[in-house]
């Protein structure tokens, strides 16, 4: 049988899509999500693998911008709050309320108590969605979280913002799976290499990276969401726009656990900006850092990884400092941020604005998407179904529910029938969570046909890979359902089992070859050797 990506490479020439989306990160997969689910015939290629680049690389926070506050763009907090709440709302079981705790050092540049008034304000523009601000003592803190350093502290206080429990790769592939159930035609590894208009459609010229054959699409609509590739895509197909990209690199360490507690730890870094502290499963991710780079292929550098530590090492109370030896993996991603295409150079770096714009050309039916955050993803996928409709694409189901977990009577019924075979029984002793929860927050309504395997066969319930929370029933289903090419797909993307295990441990974990059978079949060894080399 051939596979999903297979099948629909195969399908992407030989009839004119609504619209083609070009690039697979968060702005991609919602606007293909949204537009594919009100009724448009979608295709969305990306050159690397869907989430491969920058919306793999964040700090997996749904937060309202507190810290735009100082620049007074309240009105940007507002919406950026409202987008936070809409997706708690929406994915409870993903999307979740977590509390920051965040430590004031005397002499910061605004004293403690405007912070604290600053987090009631913040409350109160996010609607009074989250739980109360709450001011810290001294006493305080070093009773709930001896892990941090009060030396030259005056207090703190804790707010809420929200996080993404499963990783952001994870969150922008469950669009593009909504997508495919829509109908969008979407494959990974494909490249486009630039379009042109003829008469009135866009033929877009793409190339399947797997087999080097090349199509040609053909779409009334063409969506640019290459991300920090924007301007180079527009370039490709002789575009110009109103917007262009800078860039602003950003890293995270992610080192063994700090502390148990489910909240992040919050201070203010040499350089004065936000500094994070965050759980991620049986690890902590730390970060980030805010640098100018002139290119999107930003690397951490031996600069950027002594700024993390040096900062945390100070912050914290850890018994050993922590050094370029703890840590499991890093990420790097520059912030693709909007400025007008004037041809001036930007001066005032730090003020940028971090509002998303999408420019249209009429004329033509392109469209740009610049900037953009995963808090603020339902509105992106939602003013691209506008656009469409502006352009004069009929949407068959304008009102469409497009995002969101399935109701509660889809979960109590989920959670019933788990009851009744006993699933959670089955849940592996180092397990961070029992079974159900997790099966249902990743898969949501396809998790009844797992439970489903389970009952058939009980060894579907087993951990497969030695250290990470995946049973084989988990990767049968990712063989077939979830497009994944090469094993970096699936350890860093699907899951996020390459952020937790350290690379020597992963390279003999007992199942991974197992693992690798189910995914590749024939292709296990290569794909293996592959990822390794
Ligand atoms: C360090 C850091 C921390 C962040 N933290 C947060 C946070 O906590 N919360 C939050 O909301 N936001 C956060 N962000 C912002 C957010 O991650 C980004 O704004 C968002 O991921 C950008 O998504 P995108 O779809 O525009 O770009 P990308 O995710 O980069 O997607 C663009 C895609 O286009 C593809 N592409 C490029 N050229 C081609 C081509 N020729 N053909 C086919 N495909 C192509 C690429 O392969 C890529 O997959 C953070 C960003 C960084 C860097």
């Amino acid at each position: 049988m051939p596979s999903l990506r297979k099948s629909n490479v195969a399908r992407l020439d030989g009839r004119v899509f609504d619209v083609l989306v070009v690039g697979g990160g968060i702005n991609g997969a919602v606007a293909a999500a949204c537009t594919a689910a009100r009724g448009l015939q979608v295709a969305l290629v990306d050159r690397g693998d869907f989430a491969g680049f920058t919306s793999q690389e964040s700090s997996n926070l749904a937060w309202g911008g507190i810290k735009y506050m100082e620049t007074f763009e309240m009105g940007l907090v507002a919406k950026l709050c409202a987008s936070r709440n809409r997706l708690i709302r929406a994915y409870p079981s993903t999307v979740k309320e977590i509390r920051f705790f965040t430590t004031h050092t005397r002499g910061f540049r605004h004293g403690l108590w405007k912070l604290v008034l600053g987090t009631w304000l913040y409350w109160v523009l996010g609607r009074l969605f989250t739980r109360t601000p709450r001011r810290l003592s001294l006493a305080t803190m070093a009773r709930e979280e001896p892990v941090v350093n009060l030396d030259g502290a005056d207090g703190g206080f804790e707010y809420s913002d929200a996080y993404l429990h499963d990783n952001d790769a994870r969150f922008v592939w469950n669009f593009i799976r909504s997508a495919l159930d829509h109908g969008c035609v979407a494959a990974n590894y494909v490249e486009s290499l630039g379009s042109v208009r003829s008469g009135d459609v866009w033929e877009t010229r793409v190339r399947d990276l797997e087999t080097g054959v090349e199509k040609l699409v053909r779409s009334r609509v063409l969506l640019n969401a290459c991300g920090p590739f924007v301007d180079d895509m527009n370039a490709a197909s002789g575009v110009t726009t109103p917007h262009k990209h800078v860039f602003s690199k950003g890293i995270h360490l992610i080192v063994p656990r700090i502390t148990r507690t489910p909240r992040v730890l919050t201070f203010f870094a040499d350089d004065g900006r936000l500094f994070f502290v965050i759980p991620m499963g049986p690890r902590t991710c730390i970060g980030t850092t805010d640098t100018r780079v002139d290119s999107p292929q930003a690397q951490v550098t031996a600069e950027d990884r002594a700024f993390v530590l040096s900062n945390i090492n100070t912050r914290l109370r850890l018994d050993k400092p922590l050094t370029e030896a703890d840590v499991i993996a890093e990420r790097c991603g520059v912030r693709p941020l909007v400025v007008a295409n004037t041809g001036e150079s930007t001066t005032d770096w730090l003020q940028l604005s971090r509002k998303h714009a999408v420019d249209v050309d009429e004329a033509t039916a392109h469209v740009a998407i610049y900037g953009g955050k995963l808090t603020d993803c339902l509105n992106v996928g939602e003013e691209v179904a506008e656009v469409c409709r502006k352009l004069g694409l009929e949407l068959p189901y304008p009102d469409r529910v497009w995002y969101g977990e399935p109701g509660d009577e889809a979960r109590e019924a989920f959670m019933h029938q788990a009851k009744l075979m006993d699933l959670d029984a089955m849940t592996h002793e180092d397990s961070s969570e029992v079974l159900s929860s997790r099966l249902w927050r990743r898969y949501g309504a396809t998790a009844f046909v797992m439970l489903e395997d389970i009952r058939r066969d009980p060894k579907m319930a087993e951990v497969l890979i030695e250290g990470a929370e995946y049973l084989r029933c988990e990767i049968e289903h990712a063989a077939r359902r979830e497009m994944i090419v090469k094993l970096d797909d699936f350890l860093r993307r699907r899951s996020k089992i390459s952020l937790v295990i350290p690379q020597s441990e992963l390279r003999s974990a007992e199942g991974l070859r197992e693992a690798c059978e189910i995914l590749f079949g024939a292709q296990a060894e290569s794909r293996l050797r592959e990822y390794f080399a």
